[in-house]
């Protein structure tokens, strides 16, 4: 059976009235939701089939007593955000590029979320006046700043006329030529892409990209593929990002599903992240092998359009590396008989697992 609403529903309670979780968990779930934020939108609860007790879209949204325990090497700050801030609402991992972090509230509020002790209600809302004015300072005084990424907390959050003043200052800086917005919005809340919000996302002088965070297949209904068509059409080009998550899409065939869906939407696949070290989340996370071994076989099963990198966030923040399988490396040296051509040797394994040297025999 699935809900309808017409609200958000942010407390266990609610969660608990509206059939979403047992009673008698309560008393955890309210332990968990005094750490860390609740909400579930009305198209997320849509979703949520309440008679399976494994249904993927609970798991990622409806909290859990799992989320009491704080396993080694979890922390409250997995990606080093802390370390890396220069200025209060910067995040500068890199030479080129920068998040720029507006707000602290989403529209719901994701179970492995790795930023999930710095978000939510009662957390510091919305970059104060001041301390926005010098995280522009900081942007335009760096030239070598090409990119400007809108993180947070989701940025759709914002009105659209504090995003077009946002879009407008930061165009304004001549060096900075692209500006990313990474947002749940267009799943969690698609109503909320209108065509004023659509407006607002454009601006002269920089180019505008949309990140689009999904984990399953069945988050883009035809509600949200409309709103990323509305972005789309408008001139917004879209990626996607995704989590390797336990129970949710840790099967080829649910990331099968979830990349050939970003793709019928004009969402290039971008990024799979694995599961961040965030406090509380071991029960989402799967294994590294495991997510070599499902990007293997996605490989086989789909075209390269349909192609995400498995990345992982090295803790502490020295950014993200591919940690996807391996299909060069070279021969052996114990086999290694002669250079061909000035060029090592290599075996290279091919879509259905078959090795084969480079060059040829
Ligand atoms: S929408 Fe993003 S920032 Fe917000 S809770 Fe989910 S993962 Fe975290």
């Amino acid at each position: 059976m699935k809900t309808n609403l017409a609200t958000t529903l942010r407390s266990p309670a609610e969660l608990v009235a509206h059939g979403l979780a047992r009673a008698a968990d309560l008393p955890d779930l309210e332990k968990v939701a005094a750490r860390y934020a609740v909400a579930v939108t009305p198209a997320i609860a849509d979703l949520i089939d309440r008679d399976n007790p494994d249904d993927p879209i609970a798991r990622q949204f409806i909290p859990s007593a799992d989320e009491l325990k704080t396993h080694p090497g979890e922390n409250a700050d997995p990606i080093g955000d802390h370390a890396h801030s220069p200025v209060a609402g910067i995040v500068r991992r890199y030479p080129d590029r920068v998040l720029f972090k507006l707000v602290h509230v989403c529209a719901v509020y994701c179970r492995f979320c790795f930023r999930r002790e710095m978000v939510g209600p009662g957390k510091d809302s919305a970059l104060p006046d001041e301390a926005y004015g010098k995280a522009l300072a900081y942007i335009r005084a760096r030239r070598e700043i090409w990119e400007v990424i809108l993180t947070g907390g989701d940025p759709l959050m914002l009105s659209p006329r504090r995003l077009r003043q946002v879009m407008t200052d930061l165009s304004a800086i001549d060096h900075v030529r692209i500006i990313r917005l990474h947002t749940r919005v267009p799943v969690a809340d698609p109503a909320r892409i209108s065509r004023e919000m659509v407006q607002a996302l454009r601006a002269d002088g920089a180019t505008t990209w949309m990140a689009l965070h999904a984990n399953h297949a069945s988050e883009l209904t035809a509600a949200a593929r409309a709103a990323c068509a509305r972005l789309i059409d408008a001139g917004i080009p879209m990626v996607s990002q995704s989590v390797l998550l336990a129970g949710v899409n840790d099967t080829a065939a649910g990331l099968e599903a979830l990349m050939r869906a970003f793709v019928e939407c004009r969402i290039k696949p971008y990024y799979l992240h694995h599961g961040d070290l965030a406090p509380g989340t071991a029960h989402l996370r799967t294994t590294l092998a495991h997510g070599q071994e499902l990007m293997r076989q996605l490989r086989g099963r789909v075209s390269g359009l349909c192609q995400p990198d498995y990345v992982l966030d090295i803790p502490g923040g020295a950014g993200k590396s591919p940690v996807g399988p391996t299909y060069l490396v070279r021969q052996d040296s114990s086999l290694q008989t002669r250079e061909v051509a000035g060029e090592m040797r290599y075996r290279v394994t091919d879509y259905c697992g078959d090795v084969h040297l480079y060059p040829p025999e």
